[in-house]
C-alpha cells in the first residue's frame, strides 16, 4: 500500500489513550498497532512483541544508527521508545491502516512527515488532578516513575493545539465513540 493512513494518539500518560486504541482495534476498523520497541522494563502482563518490543539499551541504540526507526524519542531520562519502519510497512503490507500510541513530540513528529495521510489525535483528561488520580489507581508505576510522568504532563498539555483533533477523556463510553467515528470518517474519506 503506496499511500497507507496512520492514526496518531499522544496524551500525556494517564489520560487514557491505550484504552481508547484498545477499544478501537476491538472494533470493525480495518487498523493494525504499531507495536514501538522500548528499553524500558515490561510491567505487569506486557508480553514482548504485543505490547512492544522490548530492547536492551544497547540493542536500542544501535537500531538508532542503523537509522531503523521511523521516529524515536527519549520520552522520560533514560527512557527510550521508537516506532520502527519494518512495523509500519509490515501494517500496510497487510492492507491495514496503522495505529500509534506515542509521545506527544513522537505525534507531531509523524504528522509533519505525513501530512493529510495522518490524523493526529490528542487525547485530554479533564484536568490534571484527573490525570493523577488514575495514573495512581492504575497503579503500575513506582512513585519515581509517577513523578517523572506528572512533570512532563503539564507541558505535554500545551501541544494539545497543535493536533488535528482533542478529544477530551471524561466519559470513556463517549470518547471512545467520538474517537471510532473520527477515525471510520478518516480512512474512509
Ligand atoms: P495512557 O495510555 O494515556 O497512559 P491508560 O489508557 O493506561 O492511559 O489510562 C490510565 C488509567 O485510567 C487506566 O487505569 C484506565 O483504565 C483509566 N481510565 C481511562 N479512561 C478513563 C475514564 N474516562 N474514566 C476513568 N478511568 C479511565
Ligand atoms: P509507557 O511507558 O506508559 O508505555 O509509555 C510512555 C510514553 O511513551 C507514552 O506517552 C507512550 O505513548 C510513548 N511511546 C510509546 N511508544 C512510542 C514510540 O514509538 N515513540 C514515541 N515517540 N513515544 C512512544
Amino acid at each position: 500500500m503506496d499511500q497507507g493512513k496512520l492514526i496518531i494518539f499522544s496524551a500525556p500518560s494517564g489520560s487514557g489513550k491505550s484504552t481508547i486504541v484498545r477499544h478501537l482495534l476491538r472494533r470493525d476498523v480495518p487498523i493494525e498497532f504499531s507495536v514501538s520497541a522500548t528499553n524500558r522494563a515490561p510491567r505487569g502482563r506486557e508480553e514482548n512483541g504485543v505490547d512492544y518490543y522490548f530492547l536492551s539499551s544497547e540493542e536500542f541504540k544501535s537500531k538508532i544508527n542503523s537509522k531503523a526507526f521511523l521516529e524515536w524519542e527519549e520520552v522520560y531520562p533514560d527512557h527510550y521508545y521508537g516506532t520502527l519502519n519494518t512495523e509500519v510497512d509490515r501494517i500496510w503490507a497487510n492492507g491495514k491502516q496503522v495505529v500509534f500510541d506515542i509521545d506527544v513530540e513522537g505525534g507531531l513528529n509523524l504528522k509533519k512527515q505525513f501530512g493529510k495521510r495522518a490524523l493526529s489525535v490528542f487525547i485530554k483528561a479533564p484536568s490534571l488532578d484527573v490525570l493523577k488520580e488514575r495514573l495512581m489507581a492504575r497503579n503500575t508505576e513506582d512513585q519515581e516513575n509517577l513523578n517523572m510522568r506528572l512533570d512532563k504532563a503539564q507541558s505535554e498539555m500545551a501541544y494539545a493545539k497543535y493536533f488535528d483533533l482533542v478529544i477530551v477523556n471524561d466519559d470513556l463510553e463517549i470518547a471512545q465513540e467520538q474517537a471510532y467515528q473520527k477515525v471510520m470518517d478518516f480512512i474512509n474519506g
